[in-house]
Parts: structure tokens; C-alpha cells; sequence
């Protein structure tokens, strides 16, 4: 085909709000943005920076934009993950050859292969973030489902997030991460991500142990993996905040951001993250993992319950499913 009619054509399709198999790529802002291929970033370049991720449908048969459609019981999961320089850099643990990126790809990998057994895999969406100074969409709100279609074994799985990781490597922008991971989260829960369409979540009910007040909470998690040294290089280097302060659903606010950091407690991103991360609702902690040493990486894997029961917030959290479970 020449280019002038392949850009015809594109046009046509464009206007026509039609996926055919020969153009999968599809924004998840506006369903009428739709590409044959991929930018090398994943978003949408006719939305406004870091507007709209790129949906593969072809991987994606479950998506849909009929408006009429409620996705019950959903789930969604994000993954923030620092792939800036640093990561790769530094040992995570004094005299343990691994660095945080290593570990990080490989908690990912075991976190999803934990979900395998979700009861609700085709409602349960993740969405893995890479960022250093720029973002990168590593799955692009696929269902655990679509997943483990697309990654018959954990070692792919991990591989391939570990390469994808090192393709960034830059400096790194936390303040950007999280401000995108927030947006993100807010349209699912309002519904507003065009090939997903509206969303009942499922609600986590819970009781506060301190004062006794019951709550509920939609089953939405963001994690951020970090070496928690926000540097972009322009100045002024704060994490400014957290902006899940503002996450609501149903006009009610609940903060869903959780932070893990590996190494000593000595090291200022420790300090950085930890400062910018509310308290579990329930145990009135940080909802913060610290891993000091290797024996505990593997310890978050029954933190990532959703769709078969409440995910977690904190250490005291994890530590009561840890007990329900042996
Ligand atoms: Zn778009
Ligand atoms: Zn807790």
C-alpha cells in the first residue's frame, strides 16, 4: 500500500472509532485514537504528555468500549517502578552482589505469579509503570488473566521486565511517577478509561483496631518500588508529596499509595519515601516495606489478594496473613 492511502485509511479509522486487527493500538483516554503500531514510550502521542497509555487489543479480547458494560468486582493494581540509574547502580544490600532492580523485576514477577490463583482473574487489572526521569507503561491495564496469556512462565515474565527496566536508566522524576500512577487510578475508578469502561470495584471492609470505626475501601493498590532519591537534575529535589491524598471513590478519600524500599535505614531515600506515606487504615502504621536484608524480599507475596480477598497496607497487615496462613 503507498503511504499517502495508508494514511487515508488511517483517517478513516480514526473518524470511524473502528479497531481492526490492523490497527490494535488503542488510547486508553480516547478509544477514538488508534494506532497500528506503538510509540516507543506507550502513550498516546495525540493526547497531552503522558495523557493516554497504549492499549495492545489484540491481547486485550475482554476490553471493551460498550459504555453499557460494567467490569463488577474489579481490581486494579499499579506498579510503580523506579528504573532510573541508580537501581542498577548500587548494591541493595552491603556485600549482596544484586542490585534493586534485579529484585524488583523478581518481587513483580512472584507478586503477579502469586495472583494466579485469584478467583476474579479476568476483573482484576494491572498496570506496571516504569519511570526514571520519563514514564514508561510496562503492562498496559491488562487483566492477571491477559497476563499469564502473554507469559506462560515467571521466568519470561521477569526477564522481560528486567530488560524493559534497563532500556531507561535515567535520572529520577518521583514527583512525575506518582502524579501519573494518581491519575491513572482515578479514571479507572470513575470509569473514565475508555477501553475499560465503567467499574464496580470491589470493597475491602475493614475496622480500624485503634478507634474501632469500620470503613470501606475499593480494592485499588499502588505500590511504588524506589531507591526514594527523587533527582531530575532541574533543582529543587523533593519528593513534593503524595498526591493519593486525593484519591476518592465515592466522594470519600482513602489513600492507597504503599511504598517498598530495599536497603539500610540509614540511606536518605528511606527517609524521602517514607516521609510522603500515610497510615494503613487499619493498624494506624506506615504503609511501608522495608527490606533491610534478602531473607525478606519474598515476604510481600500474600500482600496481592485482590479479587479473593482485601489486600493490604502495612507490615502488620501482611504480618496478620502471614499468620492466617500456616
Ligand atoms: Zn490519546
Ligand atoms: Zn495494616
Amino acid at each position: 500500500m503507498r503511504p499517502s492511502s495508508e494514511r487515508t485509511r488511517q483517517t478513516y479509522l480514526h473518524s470511524q472509532n473502528l479497531k481492526t486487527d490492523s490497527m490494535p493500538w488503542v488510547c486508553t483516554t480516547d478509544s477514538k485514537h488508534v494506532f497500528t503500531s506503538p510509540t516507543k514510550d506507550y502513550f498516546c502521542p495525540s493526547c497531552p504528555p503522558y495523557g493516554g497509555i497504549l492499549m495492545d487489543m489484540d491481547s486485550t479480547p475482554n476490553a471493551t468500549n460498550n459504555n453499557d458494560t460494567i467490569v463488577k468486582n474489579a481490581g486494579l493494581y499499579i506498579f510503580l517502578l523506579d528504573a532510573s540509574g541508580s537501581m542498577f547502580s548500587e548494591e541493595a544490600f552491603p556485600g549482596t552482589p544484586i542490585n534493586r532492580a534485579q529484585l524488583v523485576s523478581g518481587q513483580v514477577a512472584n507478586a503477579l505469579w502469586s495472583m494466579s490463583n485469584l478467583t476474579n482473574k479476568s476483573n482484576a487489572y494491572v498496570l506496571i509503570l516504569l519511570f526514571d526521569h520519563n514514564i514508561r507503561p510496562f503492562i498496559n491495564f491488562l487483566t492477571v488473566e491477559q497476563i499469564f496469556t502473554k507469559y506462560p512462565n515467571i521466568q519470561d515474565l521477569q526477564a522481560d521486565l528486567y530488560s524493559t527496566m534497563e532500556s531507561l536508566k535515567g535520572a529520577t522524576d518521583i514527583n512525575l511517577a506518582l502524579e501519573s500512577a494518581y491519575n491513572y487510578a482515578q479514571m479507572f475508578v470513575n470509569g473514565s478509561i475508555d477501553n475499560i469502561g465503567k467499574v464496580e470495584p470491589m470493597i475491602n471492609w475493614a475496622i480500624n483496631t485503634k478507634t474501632g470505626d469500620d470503613f470501606e475501601m475499593p480494592n485499588i493498590r499502588c505500590l511504588i518500588f524506589t531507591d526514594g532519591q527523587h533527582y531530575t537534575g532541574k533543582g529543587g529535589e523533593i519528593i513534593k508529596g503524595n498526591p493519593f491524598t486525593n484519591f476518592h471513590y465515592k466522594n470519600k478519600t482513602c489513600n492507597i499509595l504503599m511504598g517498598a524500599f530495599h536497603g539500610t535505614s540509614n540511606d536518605p531515600g528511606y527517609t524521602q519515601l517514607r516521609h510522603i506515606i500515610a497510615n494503613c487504615p487499619i493498624h494506624d502504621e506506615k504503609q511501608f516495606f522495608h527490606f533491610s536484608n534478602p531473607e525478606h524480599i519474598m515476604r510481600m507475596r500474600s500482600l496481592f489478594r485482590m479479587g479473593s480477598g482485601p489486600s493490604g497496607y502495612c507490615e502488620k497487615c501482611l504480618n496478620g496473613y502471614i499468620r492466617e496462613n500456616h
